[in-house]
Protein backbone atom coordinates (compact mmCIF):
# COMPACT_ATOMS: atom_id res chain seq x y z
CA UNK A 1 0.00 0.00 0.00
CA UNK A 2 1.28 3.46 -0.78
CA UNK A 3 2.63 5.48 2.30
CA UNK A 4 0.30 8.27 1.53
CA UNK A 5 -2.85 5.53 1.69
CA UNK A 6 -1.84 3.82 4.94
CA UNK A 7 -1.42 7.11 6.66
CA UNK A 8 -4.52 7.90 5.74
CA UNK A 9 -6.41 4.25 6.80
CA UNK A 10 -4.61 4.85 10.33
CA UNK A 11 -6.28 8.17 10.60
CA UNK A 12 -9.18 7.68 9.71
CA UNK A 13 -9.24 4.09 11.62
CA UNK A 14 -8.40 6.16 14.74
CA UNK A 15 -10.89 8.84 14.23
CA UNK A 16 -13.66 5.88 14.13
CA UNK A 17 -12.75 4.54 17.59
CA UNK A 18 -14.22 5.56 20.61
CA UNK A 19 -13.06 8.43 22.97
CA UNK A 20 -13.55 6.06 26.07
CA UNK A 21 -12.67 2.62 26.04
CA UNK A 22 -15.14 0.22 27.61
CA UNK A 23 -13.39 -0.84 30.62
CA UNK A 24 -12.34 2.29 31.39
CA UNK A 25 -16.04 3.89 31.29
CA UNK A 26 -17.01 0.43 33.12
CA UNK A 27 -14.44 1.44 36.15
CA UNK A 28 -14.42 5.14 36.31
CA UNK A 29 -17.93 5.06 36.88
CA UNK A 30 -17.86 2.27 39.13
CA UNK A 31 -15.53 4.30 41.16
CA UNK A 32 -17.98 7.51 41.15
CA UNK A 33 -21.69 5.73 41.87
CA UNK A 34 -20.45 2.32 43.10
CA UNK A 35 -19.41 -0.81 43.87
CA UNK A 36 -22.54 -2.49 42.67
CA UNK A 37 -23.55 -6.01 44.11
CA UNK A 38 -25.98 -8.01 41.73
CA UNK A 39 -28.03 -9.50 44.50
CA UNK A 40 -31.09 -11.36 43.53
CA UNK A 41 -34.67 -9.48 44.45
CA UNK A 42 -37.11 -11.29 42.96
CA UNK A 43 -37.42 -15.27 42.42
CA UNK A 44 -37.51 -15.57 38.17
CA UNK A 45 -41.61 -16.00 37.83
CA UNK A 46 -42.22 -12.73 39.73
CA UNK A 47 -39.46 -10.90 38.41
CA UNK A 48 -41.16 -11.85 34.85
CA UNK A 49 -44.36 -10.46 35.87
CA UNK A 50 -42.85 -7.29 37.55
CA UNK A 51 -40.75 -6.70 34.84
CA UNK A 52 -44.05 -6.72 32.38
CA UNK A 53 -45.82 -4.25 35.03
CA UNK A 54 -42.30 -1.80 34.72
CA UNK A 55 -42.60 -1.42 31.04
CA UNK A 56 -43.79 1.99 29.63
CA UNK A 57 -44.40 3.37 33.46
CA UNK A 58 -42.41 4.70 36.09
CA UNK A 59 -40.52 2.41 39.03
CA UNK A 60 -43.33 3.58 41.47
CA UNK A 61 -46.14 2.60 39.01
CA UNK A 62 -45.41 -1.40 38.99
CA UNK A 63 -43.57 -1.12 42.33
CA UNK A 64 -47.50 -0.15 43.06
CA UNK A 65 -49.00 -2.70 41.06
CA UNK A 66 -47.00 -5.27 41.82
CA UNK A 67 -47.81 -4.83 45.57
CA UNK A 68 -51.33 -4.63 44.72
CA UNK A 69 -51.37 -7.37 42.85
CA UNK A 70 -49.63 -9.64 45.03
CA UNK A 71 -51.37 -8.54 47.99
CA UNK A 72 -54.85 -9.55 45.78
CA UNK A 73 -54.25 -12.89 45.47
CA UNK A 74 -51.18 -14.14 47.01
CA UNK A 75 -49.63 -16.38 44.95
CA UNK A 76 -48.71 -16.62 41.16
CA UNK A 77 -50.79 -19.67 40.85
CA UNK A 78 -53.56 -17.60 42.16
CA UNK A 79 -52.79 -15.00 39.35
CA UNK A 80 -52.47 -17.45 36.76
CA UNK A 81 -56.27 -19.00 37.39
CA UNK A 82 -57.78 -15.21 37.68
CA UNK A 83 -60.17 -13.58 35.31
CA UNK A 84 -58.18 -10.93 33.07
CA UNK A 85 -60.77 -8.43 34.88
CA UNK A 86 -59.40 -8.93 38.17
CA UNK A 87 -55.97 -8.88 37.42
CA UNK A 88 -56.65 -5.87 35.43
CA UNK A 89 -58.25 -4.51 38.36
CA UNK A 90 -55.47 -5.37 41.00
CA UNK A 91 -52.79 -3.87 38.34
CA UNK A 92 -54.99 -0.83 38.08
CA UNK A 93 -52.57 2.15 39.74
CA UNK A 94 -49.70 0.90 37.45
CA UNK A 95 -50.60 1.99 33.97
CA UNK A 96 -51.52 0.49 31.01
CA UNK A 97 -53.61 -2.45 32.97
CA UNK A 98 -55.52 -3.38 29.99
CA UNK A 99 -52.54 -4.11 27.99
CA UNK A 100 -50.62 -5.69 30.52
CA UNK A 101 -53.62 -8.17 32.24
CA UNK A 102 -54.01 -10.03 29.81
CA UNK A 103 -50.44 -10.33 29.01
CA UNK A 104 -49.50 -11.39 32.28
CA UNK A 105 -52.38 -14.04 32.12
CA UNK A 106 -50.87 -15.70 28.52
CA UNK A 107 -47.44 -15.46 29.68
CA UNK A 108 -48.16 -17.70 33.49
CA UNK A 109 -50.64 -19.93 31.13
CA UNK A 110 -47.63 -20.53 29.14
CA UNK A 111 -44.91 -20.95 31.61
CA UNK A 112 -47.38 -23.90 33.53
CA UNK A 113 -47.93 -25.23 29.69
CA UNK A 114 -44.45 -25.58 28.81
CA UNK A 115 -43.08 -26.18 32.30
CA UNK A 116 -45.19 -29.09 33.30
CA UNK A 117 -47.40 -27.31 35.23
CA UNK A 118 -44.86 -25.42 37.43
CA UNK A 119 -43.93 -21.56 37.61
CA UNK A 120 -40.44 -22.40 39.21
CA UNK A 121 -38.14 -20.75 36.62
CA UNK A 122 -35.09 -21.49 38.46
CA UNK A 123 -34.01 -24.68 35.65
CA UNK A 124 -33.13 -21.58 33.18
CA UNK A 125 -29.79 -21.19 35.83
CA UNK A 126 -28.82 -24.58 34.64
CA UNK A 127 -28.97 -24.10 30.38
CA UNK A 128 -26.51 -22.34 28.29
CA UNK A 129 -27.63 -18.56 28.65
CA UNK A 130 -28.63 -18.09 24.61
CA UNK A 131 -30.79 -21.05 25.37
CA UNK A 132 -32.31 -19.46 28.85
CA UNK A 133 -32.73 -16.40 26.53
CA UNK A 134 -34.63 -18.28 23.77
CA UNK A 135 -36.96 -19.79 25.85
CA UNK A 136 -38.01 -16.57 27.49
CA UNK A 137 -38.17 -14.58 24.53
CA UNK A 138 -40.95 -17.53 23.22
CA UNK A 139 -43.56 -15.73 25.78
CA UNK A 140 -45.44 -13.08 25.00
CA UNK A 141 -44.60 -9.72 25.53
CA UNK A 142 -41.03 -10.67 26.79
CA UNK A 143 -37.64 -8.99 24.30
CA UNK A 144 -34.05 -8.74 24.74
CA UNK A 145 -34.66 -6.38 27.38
CA UNK A 146 -37.09 -8.59 29.65
CA UNK A 147 -35.11 -11.29 29.19
CA UNK A 148 -31.94 -9.72 30.01
CA UNK A 149 -33.19 -8.54 33.21
CA UNK A 150 -34.90 -11.70 34.02
CA UNK A 151 -31.75 -13.67 33.44
CA UNK A 152 -29.69 -11.20 35.09
CA UNK A 153 -31.63 -9.80 38.26
CA UNK A 154 -33.27 -12.84 39.59
CA UNK A 155 -30.47 -15.34 38.69
CA UNK A 156 -27.68 -13.75 38.29
CA UNK A 157 -26.39 -14.74 34.76
CA UNK A 158 -24.59 -12.14 32.71
CA UNK A 159 -27.18 -11.01 30.31
CA UNK A 160 -27.22 -7.51 28.81
CA UNK A 161 -30.64 -5.87 29.68
CA UNK A 162 -30.47 -2.31 27.42
CA UNK A 163 -32.81 0.28 29.15
CA UNK A 164 -32.90 3.49 27.50
CA UNK A 165 -30.38 5.31 29.52
CA UNK A 166 -28.02 2.41 28.97
CA UNK A 167 -28.63 2.59 25.36
CA UNK A 168 -28.24 6.80 25.34
CA UNK A 169 -25.18 6.69 27.35
CA UNK A 170 -23.21 4.07 25.46
CA UNK A 171 -24.02 5.90 22.11
CA UNK A 172 -22.83 9.43 23.44
CA UNK A 173 -19.38 7.42 24.48
CA UNK A 174 -19.26 5.84 21.09
CA UNK A 175 -19.70 2.75 22.31
CA UNK A 176 -22.47 1.43 20.00
CA UNK A 177 -22.61 3.17 16.60
CA UNK A 178 -26.12 5.35 15.56
CA UNK A 179 -26.97 2.88 13.27
CA UNK A 180 -27.30 0.24 15.91
CA UNK A 181 -30.97 -0.01 17.40
CA UNK A 182 -32.14 -0.84 21.01
CA UNK A 183 -32.69 -4.59 20.66
CA UNK A 184 -29.18 -4.99 18.41
CA UNK A 185 -27.19 -3.09 21.31
CA UNK A 186 -28.00 -6.45 23.48
CA UNK A 187 -25.58 -8.20 21.39
CA UNK A 188 -23.05 -5.35 20.11
CA UNK A 189 -22.36 -4.78 24.34
CA UNK A 190 -22.77 -8.59 25.28
CA UNK A 191 -19.82 -8.87 22.94
CA UNK A 192 -17.61 -5.90 23.91
CA UNK A 193 -17.07 -7.00 27.62
CA UNK A 194 -16.42 -10.30 29.18
CA UNK A 195 -18.91 -11.80 31.39
CA UNK A 196 -18.00 -10.22 35.12
CA UNK A 197 -18.20 -7.11 33.75
CA UNK A 198 -21.88 -7.52 32.41
CA UNK A 199 -23.58 -6.63 35.74
CA UNK A 200 -21.02 -3.66 36.83
CA UNK A 201 -21.45 -1.98 33.56
CA UNK A 202 -25.37 -2.23 33.89
CA UNK A 203 -25.49 -0.78 36.96
CA UNK A 204 -22.83 1.73 36.23
CA UNK A 205 -24.24 3.10 32.78
CA UNK A 206 -27.94 3.30 34.42
CA UNK A 207 -26.85 5.38 37.17
CA UNK A 208 -24.61 7.43 35.13
CA UNK A 209 -27.60 8.27 32.83
CA UNK A 210 -29.95 8.85 35.69
CA UNK A 211 -27.95 11.07 37.35
CA UNK A 212 -25.62 12.90 34.76
CA UNK A 213 -25.87 12.33 31.28
CA UNK A 214 -29.14 12.74 31.62
CA UNK A 215 -31.71 13.00 27.82
CA UNK A 216 -32.38 16.50 27.49
CA UNK A 217 -29.59 18.19 29.65
CA UNK A 218 -26.49 16.07 30.39
CA UNK A 219 -23.94 17.51 32.88
CA UNK A 220 -20.66 17.37 30.79
CA UNK A 221 -19.17 19.08 33.31
CA UNK A 222 -19.76 16.85 36.49
CA UNK A 223 -18.92 13.50 34.15
CA UNK A 224 -16.10 11.27 34.85
CA UNK A 225 -15.65 9.98 31.41
CA UNK A 226 -16.30 13.20 29.64
CA UNK A 227 -12.42 13.19 28.95
CA UNK A 228 -12.68 11.49 25.67
CA UNK A 229 -16.67 11.27 25.34
CA UNK A 230 -17.17 12.25 21.39
CA UNK A 231 -20.67 13.69 22.30
CA UNK A 232 -19.47 16.10 25.18
CA UNK A 233 -19.08 19.17 22.26
CA UNK A 234 -22.01 18.35 20.65
CA UNK A 235 -24.27 18.16 23.40
CA UNK A 236 -22.72 21.52 25.05
CA UNK A 237 -24.12 23.13 21.97
CA UNK A 238 -27.10 21.30 21.41
CA UNK A 239 -27.83 22.53 24.90
CA UNK A 240 -26.51 25.96 24.53
CA UNK A 241 -29.54 26.40 21.53
CA UNK A 242 -32.04 24.31 23.92
CA UNK A 243 -31.07 26.86 26.80
CA UNK A 244 -31.44 29.75 24.20
CA UNK A 245 -34.82 28.65 22.84
CA UNK A 246 -37.30 29.55 25.65
CA UNK A 247 -35.84 33.21 25.87
CA UNK A 248 -37.13 34.13 22.30
CA UNK A 249 -40.00 32.16 22.15
CA UNK A 250 -41.85 31.68 25.53
CA UNK A 251 -42.46 35.17 27.22
CA UNK A 252 -43.58 33.32 30.55
CA UNK A 253 -40.12 31.69 30.68
CA UNK A 254 -38.50 35.18 29.76
CA UNK A 255 -40.33 36.68 32.37
CA UNK A 256 -39.49 33.67 35.57
CA UNK A 257 -35.44 33.95 33.93
CA UNK A 258 -35.09 37.19 33.95
CA UNK A 259 -36.46 38.29 37.60
CA UNK A 260 -34.96 37.31 41.01
CA UNK A 261 -37.20 34.94 42.78
CA UNK A 262 -38.22 35.88 46.09
CA UNK A 263 -38.55 32.05 47.13
CA UNK A 264 -34.45 32.03 45.94
CA UNK A 265 -35.26 28.94 43.97
CA UNK A 266 -33.62 28.50 40.50
CA UNK A 267 -35.79 29.73 37.48
CA UNK A 268 -38.49 27.42 36.55
CA UNK A 269 -38.21 24.93 39.59
CA UNK A 270 -41.35 24.59 41.35
CA UNK A 271 -41.47 24.54 45.03
CA UNK A 272 -42.33 21.62 46.92
CA UNK A 273 -45.53 21.06 48.28
CA UNK A 274 -45.62 21.07 51.96
CA UNK A 275 -48.29 18.44 52.12
CA UNK A 276 -46.90 16.52 49.44
CA UNK A 277 -46.10 12.58 50.22
CA UNK A 278 -42.61 11.98 51.22
CA UNK A 279 -40.99 9.59 48.64
CA UNK A 280 -40.06 6.16 49.70
CA UNK A 281 -36.63 5.12 48.53
CA UNK A 282 -36.93 2.44 45.93
CA UNK A 283 -34.81 -0.26 47.69
CA UNK A 284 -37.34 -0.10 50.62
CA UNK A 285 -39.51 -0.57 48.08
CA UNK A 286 -38.07 -3.87 46.61
CA UNK A 287 -37.69 -4.96 50.26
CA UNK A 288 -41.55 -5.02 50.80
CA UNK A 289 -42.51 -6.52 47.42
CA UNK A 290 -40.72 -9.48 48.24
CA UNK A 291 -43.51 -11.99 47.94
S1 LIG B 1 -19.51 14.03 28.48
FE1 LIG B 1 -21.66 14.56 28.53
S2 LIG B 1 -22.61 13.44 26.80
FE2 LIG B 1 -20.60 12.50 27.22
S3 LIG B 1 -21.06 10.78 28.64
FE3 LIG B 1 -20.49 12.57 29.87
S4 LIG B 1 -22.45 13.54 30.38
FE4 LIG B 1 -22.82 12.15 28.63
Amino acid sequence: MPPKTAAKTRQSRRSKKPGVAISDAIRLLTEAYGPFENEPRLDPAHELVFTILSQHTSDRNSERAFRNLMHTFGTLEAVAEAEVAEIEEAISGGGLARVKAPRIKDVLGMILELNQGSLDLHFLAEMPMDEARKWLRQLPGIGPKSAGIILSFSLGMPAMAVDTHIFRVSQRLGIIGPKVNADKAHEVLEAAMPPEDVYPFHAAFITHGRQVCKAQRPRCGDCVVSYGCPSRDEEAIRQAAVSAEPAETDPVSRETADNDRPDGQAPGRRRRRKDAPTPVPHTQVVKEIQP
